[in-house]
């Protein structure tokens, strides 16, 4: 059966980047993933895991095609180490614009880092109470998390 996928009506950056309609530094691509170099890094080497279907967040992709991309970004992250001499990598996604999702079109950010490189990605850590820890784990926990 046809995957289905949810093809904006608008021209999608990446779709376009995928069908080499817009120019982009390849690192790798297969039948189901493209990885590319972010225009604007954080770090020289931040690259993009782009699915070449367009989806648009994680909740999204079909499980085989999430896991591509995440074994991939195991080996990217490892190739990095050696390549680059990164000493750490970020591995990240953000889905939907309220999270930060600029192109709305799955993908994984990998970024190597360094000592003192002064990138932030920190946010504000809040005090948690227990019972709104336990009141929140339960709410997560009614729904099917395996199989
Ligand atoms: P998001 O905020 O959606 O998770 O990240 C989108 C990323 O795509 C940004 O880091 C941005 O710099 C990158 N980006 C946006 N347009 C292009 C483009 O045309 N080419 C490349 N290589 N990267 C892009
Ligand atoms: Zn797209």
């Amino acid at each position: 059966m046809e995957e289905k996928t949810t093809a904006p009506h608008t021209p999608c950056i990446f779709c376009r980047i995928v069908k080499g309609e817009i120019p982009s530094t390849i690192i790798y691509e297969d039948n189901t993933l493209i990885c590319f170099l972010d225009i604007a890094p954080a770090n020289t080497g931040h690259s993009l895991i782009v699915t070449k279907k367009h989806f648009e967040t994680v909740t999204d992709l079909p499980d085989d095609t999430l896991q591509h991309l995440a074994v991939f970004a195991k080996k990217l992250a490892k190739a990095m180490s050696f390549a680059l001499a990164a000493e750490g990598f970020n591995v990240l996604m953000n889905n939907r614009k309220v999270a930060g999702q600029l192109v709305p079109h799955a993908h994984i950010h990998v970024i190597p880092r360094y000592a003192r490189d002064g990138i932030d990605l920190n946010w504000r850590p809040r005090k948690a109470l227990p019972a709104l820890l336990r009141d929140c784990a339960d709410k997560i926990k009614r729904f099917k998390l395996t199989g």
